[in-house]
C-alpha cells in the first residue's frame, strides 16, 4: 500500500497519530483563492484564475460568529487568509462583522495594490476598533529581487509604500516574511530591519515579523504514527489542528465546509462538517503536509503578535 492511503492507519499498517481539538482559539476563514499574484511557493496555489475556492460572503461568516457566541466558545481570534483577502467584494462588511462581534481579527495580505482601494474603510474601521484589527502583510524576502522574482517586478517596492501607509496611520501591523535555507535567523532579522529602515518603518521586530522557513513541498516524508509523539518528543497539542479551524466555500457548494487547518484547504478527506459543533471531530494526520509541515517542520500560522 501506497502511504496516506488509509485514514487511520499507515502503509505499514501501524497506528496514524490524530489530533484531538482541545479549545478553537483562532478559527480562519479562507475567503477565496483567487489572488492578484501567482507565487510559485503558494502552498494554496492561489493565482488570478484560481477559483477553487469562492468568495465567502458575510452571511457566511455571520452564521459562524453566531454558533462561536451561541455555543459560548473560547475563540479569541478570527484570521482571514486567501487567496488575497482584499480581492474579496465583500471583505469590508466581514471585518466589520468580526470586530461588532467583539473578535480580534487578524488578516493576511500580500499589500500589493488591492489593500490600497480599502484605505479609507480600514481607515474607519481601525479608528473605531483600534488594535483588535490586526493587518498582516507578507513579503517573500526581505530584498527586492528576491521578492520581486516571486511576485513580479514591482512587486516589493509597493509592498513596503504600502506597509508605510499603515505604519505611518498607525494600524496594528506586522509582516510574515521568510527566511532562505542557507540564511540564518539572525541575518534574516537584520535584512528585515534594514530594508524596514530604508521606508522610515520602526516597528518592534522581535514583536511584529514573523519569519517562516523556506518550505519545500516534494521531498519524501515519513507516516506519522501513534508511536511517533514520543519518539519525536512532540505533543499533538502543539499542532494547529488542536487549536485551529478553516471556513472554506468549495467553488459551486452553497453552504461552507470546515477543515482542520489552513495547510488543507481542498482535501475532501479532511472536510469535518457544516459547522463548529461538527468540527470537533479528531483529526487523522494523513496528509503529507501534517509530516513535512506541522510534525517535522514546526509551522504555524496562529501566531497573532
Ligand atoms: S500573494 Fe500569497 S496568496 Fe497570492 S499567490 Fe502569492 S503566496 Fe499565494
Ligand atoms: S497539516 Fe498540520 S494542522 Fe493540518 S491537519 Fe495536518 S497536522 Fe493538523
Amino acid at each position: 500500500m501506497e502511504k496516506f492511503q488509509n485514514m487511520t492507519k499507515t502503509a505499514k499498517g501501524e497506528d496514524r497519530a490524530s489530533v484531538r481539538l482541545n479549545n478553537l482559539e483562532t478559527l480562519w476563514f479562507n475567503t477565496g483563492t483567487l489572488c492578484n499574484l501567482e507565487c510559485k511557493n503558494c502552498y494554496i496555489e492561489s493565482s488570478p484564475t484560481n477559483d477553487r475556492l469562492s468568495y465567502l460572503t458575510v452571511d457566511d461568516v455571520k452564521s459562524y460568529l453566531k454558533e462561536i457566541n451561541e455555543q459560548d466558545l473560547k475563540t479569541k481570534f478570527i484570521g482571514l487568509t486567501g487567496g488575497e483577502p482584499f480581492i474579496n467584494p465583500s471583505i469590508i462588511g466581514i471585518i466589520e462583522e468580526v470586530l461588532k462581534a467583539d473578535l480580534e481579527i487578524l488578516i493576511l495580505t500580500n499589500a500589493n495594490r488591492v489593500l490600497k482601494r480599502h484605505r479609507d474603510a480600514l481607515t474607519k474601521l481601525k479608528d473605531q476598533f483600534g488594535d483588535k484589527l490586526h493587518i498582516r502583510v507578507s513579503l517573500d524576502h526581505f530584498t527586492p529581487q528576491l521578492h520581486d522574482k516571486e511576485r513580479g517586478a514591482g512587486a516589493f517596492e509597493r509592498t513596503m509604500n504600502e506597509l508605510q501607509w499603515l505604519y505611518q496611520n498607525k494600524f496594528n501591523l506586522s509582516i510574515a516574511s521568510r527566511s532562505l535555507i542557507d540564511e540564518t535567523q539572525q541575518d534574516s532579522v537584520k535584512g528585515h530591519s534594514d530594508a524596514l529602515k530604508k521606508f522610515d518603518i520602526d516597528i518592534e521586530l522581535d514583536q511584529k515579523l514573523v519569519i517562516f522557513p523556506e518550505m519545500q513541498s516534494g521531498k519524501e516524508v515519513p507516516e506519522i504514527t501513534t508511536a511517533c509523539w514520543n519518539i519525536l518528543d512532540k505533543s499533538p497539542d502543539d499542532q494547529m489542528c488542536a487549536t485551529e479551524r478553516m471556513i472554506v466555500k468549495r467553488k459551486g457548494e452553497k453552504k461552507p465546509v470546515i477543515m482542520p487547518c489552513t495547510l488543507l484547504a481542498y482535501d475532501d478527506q479532511f472536510v469535518l462538517g457544516n459547522t463548529l459543533s461538527d468540527s470537533k471531530k479528531d483529526v487523522f494526520l494523513n496528509h503529507k503536509f501534517c509530516a513535512e509541515f506541522c510534525v517535522l517542520g514546526g509551522a504555524s500560522c496562529s501566531s497573532t503578535k
